[in-house]
């Protein structure tokens, strides 16, 4: 598969500012939908082709019902025929919420005096991650404010932490970075301490947006924001996740800028993103934002088909910031990975549930304050089959969702079989008795979907191994 390449009033140069807000918005203006364009796009998608940013800003403008159905089936038809029906789950861990920004969205910045400010200790953390893994968590990101303490070497020590906490059959087996920009050398360092995707959202890519809401710490350069992920590259850090915060300023001119980012690393490094996230802004504490650009939930759902169509090979993220019903519906386009048991409250995992959230303590007010197990549940009852899976990372094959993408048979013969593996280690150690049974209901009725005969008794011969107490078993 050949990536599309175009031509930008600036030109893709590694390390170098790439958004050109004018081109964006002109290519909003121009982009006319009607009915056989949008067609044809989606057709494009479908043939596993990038969309162009004209052709994207051509969905992202269908304001017509029956335009927007054509998208969502679309999103739906290409989900369905190409990633089939997992869903990847992964936990939040706030590390420290100290912070020398000021965005004027968050809870965290540095002017909100209500924020009780506090760094987990290493005891804390290890709590906190056996509180995980009785869970039944496998995969964390951990999150950090922007602050001179929580550098480089101390991210690296956080990971290298998680991964050392064993409880009962628990473990973390990848651990993801949302935290503060780092340069080429702190990336390495990173990278060398074993984490997966180093997420960093720019927010927005309008600059003149960007400057109002960060006035003031490093985060106002929204130049070094936007190349910060190059860096990463730089150092061979090639599993990256970007996002932009909704809300902020014109959605539609956002996705053509999540768009453009991914067509910049893709010209640079031969690489897209990894993962692509869209946050709204939710309730934080002192939160004193302006609604004129608030997305409401059913422009929030087309985008989300819009996205899936444009970047076909890159993975979506929805968290718990958005209700249960909405990303229930939301799965169906195409979204990739969630959060389940989600608590944002430094230290929460490990003290009492259903602790009434407290603005003070976390970043925003999430809305799914499902546990885990509530959340898998759902899922089995949608037929979707959850995953914890980390076999590529595990194996050095990075570029994973790529190559579900674009290797024939990569879903049937990796895939789907982890997924099934992981589900499976889930619902022995984890699941309480109900959902248990509907997993294994769910399990047979995949494995019997598998072609590969070959395939099909292996994974049965792994699922009795691990029922006599192996683990980690992996394609
Ligand atoms: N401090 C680092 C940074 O700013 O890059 C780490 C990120 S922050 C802890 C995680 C993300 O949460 C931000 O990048 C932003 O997109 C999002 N966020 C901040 N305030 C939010 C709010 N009120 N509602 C929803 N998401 C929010
Ligand atoms: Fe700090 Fe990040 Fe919150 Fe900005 S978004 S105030 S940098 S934690």
């Amino acid at each position: 598969m050949e990536f599309v390449t175009q031509k930008y009033s600036i030109p893709d140069e590694p390390m170098k500012p790439f958004i050109d807000p004018d081109e964006i918005t002109c290519i909003l203006k121009n982009a006319k939908p009607d009915k056989r364009l949008i067609s044809d796009i989606i057709d494009k998608s479908l043939a596993k082709t990038r969309l162009s940013m004209q052709e994207t800003a051509v969905l992202v403008n269908a304001t017509d019902p029956d335009h927007i159905q054509m998208i969502k089936d679309g999103a739906r038809k290409l989900k369905e025929n190409i990633y089939g029906n997992r869903i990847v789950l992964f936990a939040p861990l706030y590390i420290g919420n100290k912070c020398q920004n000021n965005c004027t969205y968050c809870g965290f910045k540095a002017s909100n005096k209500n924020t009780v400010r506090k760094t987990l200790s290493d005891n804390e953390i290890t709590h906190e991650i056996e509180a995980l893994e009785d869970n039944g968590q496998k995969r964390l990101i951990l999150v950090f404010g922007e602050h001179d303490q929580y550098d480089a070497d101390y991210i690296a020590h956080c990971t290298k932490l998680s991964y050392s906490v064993k409880k009962g059959n628990g473990e973390i087996r990848r651990v993801n970075i949302n935290a503060a920009p780092l340069d080429i050398e702190g990336y390495r360092k990173v990278k060398e301490a074993g984490i997966g995707t180093y997420q960093v959202f720019q927010e927005t890519y309008h600059p003149e947006a960007y400057k109002t809401y960060h006035i003031r710490g490093k985060k106002a350069d929204f130049g070094y924001r936007l190349t910060s992920l190059d860096r990463a590259q730089e150092a061979g850090l090639d599993d990256v996740g970007i996002g932009a915060l909704f809300g902020l300023y014109d959605w539609k001119y956002e996705v053509l800028g999540l768009v453009r980012h991914t067509n910049h690393l893709e010209a640079c490094y031969n690489i897209g993103p990894h993962t692509i996230s869209f946050p709204r802004i939710k309730d934080a504490s002192m939160l004193k934002m302006g609604t004129k650009y608030m997305v409401s939930d059913s422009d929030f759902a087309k985008m989300i088909a819009v996205l899936r169509l444009a970047v076909p090979y890159t993975g979506l993220i929805l968290t718990a910031r958005e209700p249960a019903e909405l990303r229930k519906e939301c799965l169906n386009y195409g979204v990739s990975q969630i959060d389940g048991g989600t608590k944002l409250e430094l230290g929460s995992y490990s003290h009492t549930r259903n602790e009434e959230q407290n603005l003070n303590k976390g970043q925003f007010r999430i809305n799914d304050n499902r546990s885990l197990n509530e959340i898998i549940d759902e899922l089995l009852e949608q037929n979707m089959l959850p995953s914890f899976c980390t076999a590529c990372y595990r194996l050095g094959r990075t570029g994973e969702h790529f190559m579900e993408f674009s290797v024939p048979g990569f879903i049937k013969r990796f895939c789907s079989p982890n997924a099934i593996l992981t589900l499976g280690e889930y619902l022995l150690d984890y699941a309480v008795e109900e959902t248990a049974q509907k997993g294994w209901q769910v399990i047979e009725k995949n494995i019997n979907e598998l072609p590969d005969e070959k395939i099909r008794t292996k994974l049965r011969e792994r699922i009795a191994e691990m029922k006599n107490g192996k683990r980690d078993l992996y394609f």
